[in-house]
């Protein structure tokens, strides 16, 4: 998934509205964040495979995107913000282990249990037409929660609408018929 991290993050801020907003947008998208780095120093593995969707295939992704390192990750991001409190330390924690959850259905098992474990999860819908449809389908439940929830309660998501826009046209700006990669 790609925007839709953010839409997730938003949608935890609706639920939790105390959060810290950009905390929580940073650690919705941290495993992917870790992942270009990681690619950089050569030990996770990414290959270019324009036209065959999702337009690369990720060879090796078991640091950031195992099962178990998701929730390391999620640990460490979380005890970051035990000094907030345990609630909010939960919550920013769950922001990180939530990019692992929606990765789930779109990655074509590449995403290993632990780092070189032999079992991988992904239910590829990235490898079918409809993984576009399917993250704009979540994304417009996850913001129209955020914007529905900052109108009721109103401390927060002032420009809840123009934060909703720009998850939508990430989005779009992302669609594989754009992308040369349908
Ligand atoms: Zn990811």
């Amino acid at each position: 998934m790609y925007a839709g991290h953010f839409a997730a993050g938003l949608a935890i801020k609706a639920r939790v509205p105390k959060a810290p907003t950009l905390w929580l947008l940073i650690g919705t998208g941290l495993l992917d964040i870790l992942f270009g780095p990681f690619v950089l120093m050569g030990i996770e593995r990414v290959t270019m495979t324009p036209g065959r969707p999702p337009g690369f295939s990720l060879d090796f992704i078991d640091w950031s995107h195992s099962l178990l390192m998701a929730l390391v990750w999620s640990a460490l991001y979380g005890l970051a913000f035990l000094k907030r409190g345990r609630e909010m330390a939960f919550v920013l924690g769950f922001a990180v282990f939530s990019h692992f959850l929606l990765d789930l259905p779109m990655h074509p098992h590449d995403m290993a249990l632990w780092p070189f474990s032999h079992t991988h999860l992904g239910f590829a819908l990235w490898h079918t037409p409809y993984w576009w449809w399917a993250e704009l389908a979540f994304i417009v439940a996850g913001c129209g929660y955020y914007w529905m929830r900052a109108r009721q309660i109103g401390t927060f998501g002032g420009r809840a609408g123009w934060a909703c826009l720009v998850v939508v046209v990430l989005h779009v700006l992302n669609a594989p018929w754009l992308s040369g990669n349908a």
